[in-house]
């Protein structure tokens, strides 16, 4: 029996399982029911394609949250991990190994930073650029010892662990999961920078951390000169900005990183999902040698951060962003996708919005988005709601043009449907 909160949310979920209520199951069975997802079980992918168990194919317009940019099981990513996945996968950084500096000088050169740190998932990147901006703050501004603050955005999202859902202002995240008090956190609403000003001006303030667009609360883009402004300002009030690029960056938000929109250079920039293709967890923290030098030996570290294998991978997966003109490709077919659906706007499409290829509708019906995506699946396209009413559609940016608007008469037909 699938369980009944499955099925209360899902209308139509014998046309979509097909065949794979076994799968799920067990899933529900022997499995932590933290996540909801859409009732389609997939066993094999392969650029903008996913085909489920019975052999049914669909575009992926979530791309695992943007951590396959490159596509699904790039062939070229594919073959460097076998290669290397042969030779040496981890070492840890008890010694040194041929190359975690060759990766870490593709990405200060790339991303234009003196120094990188390499870790693994994107909330431990986020971890690490908050431990790193506190230490900056009691080591070179002179911050009173424990008396660091760091100022985040209301609506911010960046992971899971302890000091993520302490900073956030969702109760599904922080509920029963305290207490957060000592970690001296500061919530400022997003795009507003007279909020922001005011915490700034505390001398013990530390760091803003920031998403240049906001992903998980529903791709969320601040009015122009924001970012900007908040350049300015943190360096007025001598505060560390930190830019959660984790989703935004590698060519989602149709630059390199999302901040470029703005033409400004973050004191800090964490990096995860799309660094490694998808094919593994690899996440980096890039700063400046005057930000980065407060680590020093057994200050911080993990234990595959670094290794030879994720290394490999993630210079290879760089590699095939340029190769492939995926950033541009981003930016354009943006264009073409947000220009499509302004057209529905003010109907059941209240809103379109985004860059790049990281986009959302928002829907005029409080809880039409999960209905909205099963109509999609059941025509072979994925995506999931945010919310209730906002759904982000975001495909490997190695989508072609022609790709793109069958996706787009996917989502017309479904939402036609669903008026
Ligand atoms: C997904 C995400 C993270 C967390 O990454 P994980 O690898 O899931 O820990 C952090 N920041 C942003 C903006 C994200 O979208």
């Amino acid at each position: 029996m699938i369980s009944k909160m499955l099925l209360r949310n899902s209308g139509s979920l014998k046309s979509l399982t097909r065949g794979g209520e076994p799968f799920i199951q067990k899933e529900l069975d022997y499995g932590a029911h933290n996540y909801h997802p859409l009732p389609v079980v997939l066993q094999r992918g392969q650029g903008i394609y996913v085909w489920d168990i019975a052999g049914k194919r669909y575009m992926d317009f979530l791309s695992a949250y943007s951590a396959v940019n490159q596509g699904h099981c790039h062939p070229k990513i594919v073959q460097t991990m076998i290669d290397q996945a042969q030779v040496l996968t981890i070492t840890s950084r008890a010694f040194y190994n041929n190359l975690l500096g060759d990766t870490e000088e593709l990405l200060c050169k790339t991303f234009g930073y003196q120094k990188v740190l390499m870790m693994n998932s994107g909330a431990e990147a986020g971890e690490s650029a908050v431990k790193i901006a506190r230490r900056w703050g009691y080591q070179v501004k002179g911050i009173p010892d424990n008396q660091a603050k760091v100022i985040f955005c209301t609506g911010n999202f960046w992971g899971r662990t302890l000091a993520a859902c302490g900073s956030s202002d969702d109760p599904d995240r922080y509920r029963n999961f305290g207490p957060f008090g000592g970690l001296n956190f500061h919530l400022v609403p997003y795009d507003n920078i007279e909020s922001l000003e005011e915490e700034l001006k505390n001398p013990n303030t530390a760091a803003f951390m920031m998403e240049p667009i906001q992903g998980e609360a529903g791709v969320v883009v601040p009015s122009k000169g924001y970012l900007t402004k908040v350049r300015e300002l943190c360096t007025k009030y001598n505060v560390l900005m930190i830019a959660d690029e984790i989703q935004t960056g590698i060519g989602r938000a149709g630059k390199l990183l999302a901040v470029e929109w703005e033409g400004i250079k973050p004191d800090i920039v964490t990096l995860g999902k799309s660094l490694s293709g998808g094919l593994m967890p690899i996440s980096a923290v890039l700063a400046d040698e005057s930000v980065l030098q407060v680590l020093d030996p057994n200050s911080h570290g993990s234990t595959f951060g670094g290794n030879p294998l994720a290394c490999k991978i993630a210079k290879t997966a760089l590699e095939v962003v340029f190769e492939e003109n995926l950033i541009n490709n981003s930016r354009e077919l943006g264009e073409v996708f947000r220009a499509e659906f302004k057209k529905l706007e003010g109907g059941f499409v209240k809103e379109v919005r985004g860059k790049g290829l990281m986009n959302a509708l928002e829907i005029s019906t409080p809880s039409g988005a999960w209905e909205l995506c099963e109509k999609m699946a059941e025509k072979g396209l994925l995506a999931k709601p945010t919310h209730g009413n906002i759904i982000r559609f975001a495909p490997p940016l190695v989508i072609n043009r022609e790709q793109l608007y069958e996706g787009i008469s996917i989502i017309y037909d479904s939402i036609k449907e669903s008026q």
